[in-house]
């Protein structure tokens, strides 16, 4: 059986194109993009604006979303998971996260990842396909659906998948996020996060928009870091931080810095100092992270509360900009992949 083509997630040049058989004009391919991005319906028959006619015709050649919801657990401390399928079974996972003034979604770019990092769920799957700028962006729509009262104000690709791996579906998808036809959202708001791929680091500096840039960084010697990330042989720290460093001179931007705290490996008062030294002159920030257990690595550990804390502290006295960010959603399974490993073992 033939599947329906989907809409939500699409470009306005790719629905102009889809829909001009049905005999859409342009106006009406802006209203039904009003319907999707910024109103955020869950069916055609929901478009009132349109005609009933132009409906059905919508109903009976399309269908709205590209994934359907496989699973969706909800966290005590406000944080949903969706785990989501796409027409050839795939699955992937989006989390939207709550906060103060803020929704969060963390979107996926990738089925799987070939990357393999120590402390990722993801990376035990191995890469299983690239993700369509429209499976990307339709995540969001389906968060979006989520929360009708409020709407994201941010999105960033730190869910499953290297996005610098598959650059170009990446970047349309955050170019469709950041459209005024498409959600609508700055690109201040949108943050591409990389395990530190140079090429695609220096290929975004050369982008026009503004996205926010972030480094899952994890390490401040290139034995661990390669240890934990074996892109680091490929891209090791020296390499990769001047290409930061570029993208920040040219952006005039912060670099975000992704660091997750494993006891005994990374956590120690040396590590934070060497962590100092190797971001110095590097305008950004650090995020600190407690470590979600499930990744490759079944032996790594959470640091403990005290080591947490007198890591923070000592890059505050170094004059580190930090912040500490408790992982959230743990009893769901909230760490990029978790949910899709659980569906599988
Ligand atoms: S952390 Fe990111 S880059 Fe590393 S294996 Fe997981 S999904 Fe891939």
């Amino acid at each position: 059986m033939k599947t329906k083509t989907s809409l939500a997630g699409r470009s306005s040049q790719e629905l102009q194109e889809l829909l001009a058989p049905l005999g859409f004009k342009a106006f009406q391919v802006k209203q039904l993009m009003t319907w999707i991005y910024q109103k955020n319906v869950s069916e055609f028959s929901a478009m009132t604006d349109l005609s009933q006619a132009l409906r059905d015709k919508l109903d009976k050649e399309f269908s709205l979303h590209e994934l359907s919801i496989a699973r969706k657990v909800s966290s005590r401390d406000g944080t949903t998971k969706l785990l989501l399928q796409a027409g050839d079974g795939q699955q992937v996972e989006s989390v939207v996260i709550t906060a103060p003034g803020r929704l969060t979604a963390c979107i996926s770019s990738q089925a799987g990842c070939r990357l393999a990092c120590a402390f990722c769920a993801t990376g035990k799957m191995g890469l299983v396909r690239n993700l369509e700028a429209s499976e990307i962006v339709d995540q969001l729509c389906l968060l979006q659906e989520l929360s009708p009262e409020h709407r994201i104000t941010n999105v960033v690709f730190m869910g499953m998948g290297e996005p610098m791996e598959n650059y170009d579906q990446a970047l349309k998808a955050a170019r469709i996020i950041n459209s005024h036809q498409g959600f609508n959202l700055g690109a201040r708001h949108i943050t591409i996060s990389t395990s530190g791929l140079v090429p695609g680091i220096l290929r975004l500096m050369e982008e026009p928009e503004q996205f926010k840039l972030a480094i899952s960084l994890n390490a401040a010697d290139d034995k661990v870091r390669s240890r934990l990330m074996p892109i680091n042989k490929k891209y090791p720290l020296k390499s990769m931080l001047e290409a930061v460093k570029k993208y920040s001179n040219k952006k005039g931007k912060l670099v975000f810095f992704e660091y997750i705290l494993l006891e005994g490996i990374n956590d120690s008062l040396e590590d934070a100092e060497n962590l100092s030294r190797l971001l110095k002159n590097i305008p950004g920030k650090v995020n600190l992270i407690t470590y979600n257990p499930g990744g490759r690595e079944e032996t790594l550990q959470p640091s403990s509360v005290e080591a947490r804390r007198a890591f923070y502290d000592k890059l505050c006295q170094l004059g580190v900009a930090v912040t500490f960010r408790a992982s959230k959603g743990q009893d769901i399974k909230a760490a990029c992949g978790q949910l899709k490993a659980a569906s599988v073992s």
